[in-house]
């Protein structure tokens, strides 16, 4: 790590999956070093990081050697991605529960002690993390109309997820906003509302509504399968807004947590139609029994727009073009 010294260092956990890597493709092009780590390489790029420990990070042991940068004391800031996720077919079938809570949890509480006690060490707080948390964390009771008005940062409580996902996930806002209040640690939170575009997963099960939309209107001929009526409701961002909102929240001094999503609310059948309008194919919609998750789902952007600035500045149909031709390509490739 010599020649480090002078740079903004950042270690990114999570770097082999889709957000993780494009955050840290950013930070290099920012000037930082950063070092990546996950149980795997990304799928679909290499990764631009300066250095990349493959670790579960469910083990304390790993946690506590890789945010030791050995020589600079500590990293200036930690991006926490780390964690089992998937789209509804993965998260809302339930076979999952056990998995996604106790990785995830364990990710986050070996993260919030290792730091704690390397600052102890070196006698030192200069460590910033960020927190990726879900719009999944709102309660189902907010989110029974297809007409969501958009769900505000407070609406939260009384907590009632519709999944142990979800759960988790408040469980460790909570956890980081307790580390942060009791041991000082600087951290900042985001609510992310269903991020999607190029080298995001795209099948296999763990992809997501645009990912697999996109999918099957490639490599369908006369219909494409849609779970439940289609007429759930979700709002969709594309992954390089995520990502400036994300950094813009890392350079505030703002610990949220608050909403990164977009509020251009469709319904499942429209994005559909968007997707098969662009492919130029005249598919039917095939509207079969599957996991649905909640049956509206919007961002209420007032608060980021308040503190940070940030609106989305893309629409629905230009991200998802760009991520059509994406897939299109892999498909291709994959002789699929
Ligand atoms: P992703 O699945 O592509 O990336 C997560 C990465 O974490 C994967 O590469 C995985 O290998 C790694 N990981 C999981 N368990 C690990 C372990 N024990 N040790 C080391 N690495 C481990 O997911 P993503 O879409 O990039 O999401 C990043 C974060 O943002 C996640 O925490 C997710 O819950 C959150 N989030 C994402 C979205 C979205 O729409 N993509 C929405 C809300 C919240």
């Amino acid at each position: 790590m010599e020649g480090v010294k002078n740079m903004k260092t950042a270690l990114v956990l999570g770097a082999g999956g889709f957000i993780g890597s494009h955050m840290v493709r950013r930070l290099k092009s920012e000037g930082c070093w950063v070092r990546g780590a996950d149980l795997k390489y990304p799928d679909f790029s290499i990764s631009f990081a300066d250095h990349f420990v493959i670790a579960d990070l469910s083990v304390y042991e790993n946690v506590e050697s890789i945010i030791d940068p050995m020589g600079i004391a500590a990293f200036d800031e930690i991006y926490q991605f780390a964690a089992d996720m998937g789209g509804a077919g993965y998260i809302f079938t339930g076979l999952n529960d056990s998995q996604i809570m106790e990785n995830s949890a364990l990710i986050n509480l070996n993260l919030l002690r290792a730091q704690s006690r390397l600052n102890a060490k070196y006698d030192i707080n200069k460590t910033k993390i960020f927190y990726s948390s879900s719009a999944c964390i709102y309660p189902d009771y907010k989110q029974l109309d297809v007409d969501n008005p958009g769900l505000k940062e407070s609406d939260a409580y009384p907590a009632d997820p519709d999944s142990e996902y979800g759960w988790e996930k408040l469980f460790s806002e909570r956890m980081f906003l307790a580390f942060n209040r009791n041991n000082k640690i600087p951290v900042a939170i985001a609510r992310y509302h269903n991020i999607y575009g190029p080298e995001g997963t795209w099948d296999g099960g763990k992809e997501k509504a645009p990912a697999a939309m996109c999918r099957k209107v490639i490599q369908a001929e006369d219909s494409i399968e849609i779970w439940g009526d289609g007429e759930q409701t979700r709002s969709f961002l594309y992954i390089d807004e995520c990502i400036e909102a994300t950094r813009r929240l890392m350079e505030s001094g703002f610990t949220g947590p608050v909403n990164i999503g977009s509020e251009e609310m469709v319904t499942i059948n429209q994005l559909a139609e968007i997707i098969n309008k662009y492919a130029n194919k005249n598919l039917s919609l095939e509207h079969i029994a599957g996991p649905l998750g909640v049956r509206g789902r919007n961002s209420d952007n007032n608060l980021i727009n308040s503190k940070l600035g940030w609106a989305p500045n893309e629409s629905l149909s230009d991200g998802i073009l760009r991520t059509y031709d994406w897939i299109a390509e892999q498909v291709k490739n994959s002789n699929k």
